[in-house]
């Protein structure tokens, strides 16, 4: 089938980026509603390739097909200026959910943590046996729903994004890995390993409620804190031994020390609630607050 830009009825406002809006989108003919990220195409870096007004989305198959921790990703076009990029909708991200949790002066159960563990560490499994890499785990590129599920979105943006300011910004972030600013320590250059380091760093994120880097200064003291200081850690007294050691393994300064997917698959961490579900009235409560701030917004 397939779908024309035009044919999509704008709806609920899902977030905002520093690129652009995602915003809900029905789709009468397929009866499909989808998460609908437009991105400004003066930050693309060529259009002549992507004047398409429509998606087919019988296309070949997209990378995330086949793997229940990746967002479904339907296809891009471009049209009135933007990219529209069309993927699966989920209830929130991450960073909205972890900064209520807190708010709300609830705890963030190891159980949830582990849920995210797993999910991610399985779609950067998926990846690397595709023989891709995210580039981009942060708690916001980190979905969930009310029925518990998590995924991990905007892999393989990069595609259209390659040489743009994207790219450039992204290089400057907090999530990044010690090898991409010290070539020194990346022998074997830079790979899914480096995924795995911003994995770490988003779990602390979530256990503590706050990013381990939050009081470095500016670019140069972000840079000195994460090449030249000892990875962070999760405080031992605060947190499972399980738990701990999983970060520690995670953030390792050489990304040949560091921990691969399949070491984390195998993690004690994962294996200790791996029989047990994600507890929905948990997510529920804290979904529904979360819910209130962006009708507000
Ligand atoms: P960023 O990831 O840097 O926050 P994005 O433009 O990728 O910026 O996304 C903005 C926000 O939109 C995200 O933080 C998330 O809360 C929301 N969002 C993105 N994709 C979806 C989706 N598929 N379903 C629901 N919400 C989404
Ligand atoms: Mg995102």
């Amino acid at each position: 089938y397939t779908i024309c830009f035009d044919e999509l009825e704008k709806g609920d406002f899902l977030g905002r980026g520093q690129f652009g809006t995602v915003k809900k989108m029905f789709h009468q003919p397929t009866n499909l509603t989808f998460a609908v990220k437009m991105v400004n195409d003066t930050l693309m870096e060529s259009n002549d390739s992507r004047n398409s007004e429509i998606m087919d989305l019988a296309a070949p198959l997209k990378i995330g097909d086949g793997c229940p921790s990746l967002i479904k990703f339907y296809g891009a076009m471009h049209a009135e200026s933007y990219i529209w990029i069309l993927t699966e909708v989920m209830d929130t991200s991450l960073d909205r959910f972890y900064a209520k949790v807190f708010a709300m002066g609830i705890e963030m159960p190891e159980l949830f943590v582990s849920k995210v563990a797993y999910a991610v560490t399985y779609a950067l499994d998926f990846m690397r046996k595709a023989k891709m890499m995210h580039r981009d785990i942060k708690p916001s590129n980190i979905l969930l729903n009310y029925t518990g599920e998590i995924k991990v979105c905007d892999f393989g943006i990069s595609g259209f994004t390659t040489n743009s300011v994207c790219t450039t910004f992204k290089g400057c972030q907090r999530y990044m890995p010690p090898e991409k600013i010290d070539p020194y320590l990346s022998g074997n250059g830079y790979t899914i390993r480096a995924d795995i380091w911003s994995l770490g760093i988003s779990l602390i994120e979530i256990s503590t409620g706050e990013h381990p880097f939050k009081d470095s200064n500016g670019v140069l003291g972000l840079i000195k804190s994460i090449v030249q200081n000892d990875p962070p850690k999760l405080d031992q007294s605060k947190f499972s031994p399980e738990l701990c050691d999983f970060t520690d393994k995670c953030l390792v300064k050489i990304p040949d020390n560091r921990a691969s997917c399949s070491d984390l698959l195998d993690h004690e961490f994962i294996k200790k609630y791996m029989e047990t579900p994600n507890d929905l009235e948990y997510i529920k409560k804290v979904m529904d607050e979360v819910k209130k701030d962006i009708v507000e917004a």
